[in-house]
């Protein structure tokens, strides 16, 4: 019997200005870790997002284009999402879901990885990834997530808030769209550890979490700003510890595999 646990894993760091992070701020070097996350359960293992894809580890330039000059990952081909799967003594085979908490260049990694997978993704992201607006075109990079043969499901916006994917309340979806327009988070109940958020990147960091500045990157300012409202409120009534989605200050202080969350 596999137990229910939260193992927290990186694809390494992205490389970036502190403005493209937190608006307003300064043009300095500032170094983000890139989370991503397996949930054991009995009824099949779950991956959430696995971070940067490795190919542009392998060849940023020819994989991210022009963004690489902006946005630089500090990544190794071994900390591909795969790789460090399977060093850590997991079948792929065993991944019965990988969700998507939306499709930008630094959430993908887990995509086309995992033969068994259902990938879920909410439909106005993925929708939004194949057209996005002219200041988001960045953000996505069309070899990610077209590719042939996955198996998709999509869910439709606030009216999949609190879908429970294994109706145990281990995994709860909820849409918080703003930072991109089909943006989801999480809320994770374990055994012991209790209720997590994973805000993913509707809060970059503990700045955005307590409304002190908005973030670097966003579809929609009053979509971003509601969206934490809403995370705030389930927090709060689930008693839920949060976990912020590119947090150089609270990464560190996190567990990481081998250490989990039980
Ligand atoms: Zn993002």
């Amino acid at each position: 019997m596999t137990d229910i646990r939260l193992y927290l894993f990186q694809t390494g760091h992205i490389r970036q200005q502190e403005v493209d992070i937190k608006m307003g701020a300064s043009q300095d070097e500032f170094i983000t870790p890139i989370p991503w996350f397996l949930i054991t359960h009995p009824k099949g293992n779950i991956i959430i997002d696995g971070g940067t894809p490795v190919e542009a580890a392998i060849d940023p330039h020819k994989h991210w284009g022009t963004v690489a000059e902006r946005y630089f990952p500090l990544m190794k081909e071994e900390d591909g999402c795969l790789n460090r799967f399977v060093e850590a003594g997991f079948d792929p085979k065993s991944v019965r879901y990988v969700l998507h908490s939306h499709l930008h260049i630094d959430h993908t990694g887990a995509l086309g990885h995992f033969p068994n997978a259902t990938y879920i993704v909410q439909r106005r992201e993925y929708e939004f990834a194949y057209a996005p607006d002219w200041f988001s075109r960045g953000a996505y990079v069309k070899a990610d997530f077209d590719r042939p043969g996955l198996k998709w499901h999509f869910l439709e916006g606030q009216d999949h808030d609190g879908f429970d994917l294994y109706g145990d309340g281990t995994v709860k979806f909820y849409f918080t769209p703003g930072h991109s327009p089909g943006h989801q988070s999480f809320l994770l109940n374990l055994p012991n550890s209790g209720a997590y958020v994973l805000t993913i990147d509707a809060a970059y960091t503990m700045d955005h979490w307590n409304e002190k500045c908005l973030p670097g990157s966003m579809t929609s300012a009053i979509e971003v700003a509601r969206s934490v409202q809403k995370l705030r409120m389930i927090a709060d009534v689930n008693d839920a510890t949060i976990i912020t989605g590119h947090d150089p200050d609270m990464w560190p202080t996190l567990k990481k595999f081998p250490e989990y969350y039980g």
